[in-house]
């Protein structure tokens, strides 16, 4: 697979396939991680004098409402103070302004389309692949490189499509050095050792089949640990529960008891919303009305015992509510042990790396993954296409 350095870029024009899909709350970027995890490959083009077109998704756009608040202008805006120069932005994602605006490029000039999902409103056509709009896009540029690890497990026309309609195609430096990372999981230096948490078993149960063997434990908070706990017939009071796949944690369990390490006291409440004073509960006297949203104390030192030999970690999922101050402790502190300890840890994508960003954790642990579903997919062994097509 060829990377952007394979290429003679000067006076060419490159398309970059970005994920610039960052959270925007009333119309501000909120976390411009994924724009900074992308400067590396689009600086680098333009030392090289390349005239660079920058496509991204961002958001999910099914009808007309959805067009203004996923505007990727905003983007264009924070991404030029990022690289201190300008950042022409498209208002469109073809056409003739576009073609007008390319053909008007000097070396080392950038410009951002707008988001490529606009295309969507009209019969999904970035993201079922339409051949014609891969086509159309590959016809822009000289050379493809594709950057945008978070759909990488998605067959979109933005990359699957540019990519099928170009010979000269490469990866950038992100997609390099997220595959670098996850790759040094086939052989983890031992003891490794799995975190979940999260909302949900279902996202995750692909993950635990596949890594269980290679694991020396895996440890469970967040909201899936309830599914298991009901599995061994604890009573889970109001927490959530996954119910379709008791029967799948009762096996895992059965078949791995020595390596599947659940929570031993959690923090309840009556609700999400009710973020006073959460109580410690242990796992045997969770009250009927009360709902377990972080692990508790004595989870965070058995979780903490198990991880002090730990060579490699791999963590998905944060083990409380975290979006809430009041839950956010375990996986802090869990956090924290990690980074004072150096453990070399993997952080898959998601919220828990929001958590670790948050906390500036994130340049101290070892990988903070841009793309929670694409690593999901590739620790499950499946091909994600937008690699497999860059082949
Ligand atoms: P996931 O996308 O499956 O990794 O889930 C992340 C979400 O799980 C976050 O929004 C957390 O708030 C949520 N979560 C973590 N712990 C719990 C819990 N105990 N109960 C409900 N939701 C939780």
């Amino acid at each position: 697979m060829k990377t952007v350095k394979n290429f003679r870029l000067s006076g060419k024009k490159v398309i970059i396939r970005c994920d610039f899909n960052v959270p925007i709350e009333d119309g501000k970027i909120v976390d411009d991680n994924r724009i900074v995890e992308s400067l590396q490959t689009i600086k680098y083009c333009i030392e090289k004098g390349a005239k660079v077109i920058l496509l991204s998704h961002l958001g999910r756009v099914k009808e007309k409402e959805d067009l203004k608040k996923n505007d990727l202008k905003v983007v264009a805006k924070r991404l030029s103070k990022l690289l201190d120069r300008e950042v022409k932005f498209i208002n469109k994602t073809r056409g003739n302004s576009v073609e007008k605006e390319i053909a008007s490029l000097n070396n080392g000039d950038v410009v951002l389309l707008q988001n490529t999902r606009y295309e969507d409103l009209d019969g999904k056509k970035e993201s079922s692949n339409d051949e014609e709009l891969g086509k159309y896009w590959a016809s822009l540029g000289d050379i493809f490189i594709n950057d945008a690890f978070g759909t990488c497990h998605r067959a979109h026309a933005s990359n699957v499509g540019i990519a099928s309609n170009i010979k000269n195609k490469g990866i950038g430096f992100l997609i390099e050095k997220e595959l670098n990372a996850l790759s040094s999981l086939k052989r983890p230096s031992k003891p490794f050792i799995i975190i979940l948490g999260g909302a949900k078993v279902s996202d995750k149960i692909g993950v635990i089949e596949k890594l269980v063997k290679k694991a020396d434990y895996i440890l469970i908070g967040g909201g899936m640990a309830f599914t298991f706990l009901a599995s061994e017939g604890f009573n889970i009071g109001s927490s959530i529960l996954d119910k379709d796949n008791i029967d799948f944690c009762k096996k895992i369990i059965s078949e791995y008891e020595d390596k599947i390490i659940l929570p031993v006291d959690i923090l309840t409440n009556t609700s999400y919303m009710d973020t006073n004073s959460p109580k410690e509960r242990l796992i045997c006297d969770i009250g009927e009305d009360e709902m377990g949203l972080d692990v508790g104390p004595k989870t965070v030192d058995l979780f903490k015992k198990y991880l002090s030999d730990a060579k490699t970690v791999l963590w998905n999922g944060p083990l409380g509510v975290c979006e809430f101050d009041s839950f956010k402790n375990g996986t802090y502190e869990v956090l924290n042990y990690l980074v004072d300890n150096d453990i070399k840890t993997i952080v898959g994508g998601g919220d828990t790396a929001a958590v670790a960003t948050q906390a500036n954790l994130k340049d101290k642990l070892y990988h903070v993954s841009t793309g929670g579903g694409a690593t999901l997919e590739y620790l499950e062994g499946k091909k994600l296409p937008g690699i497999e097509v860059m082949e």
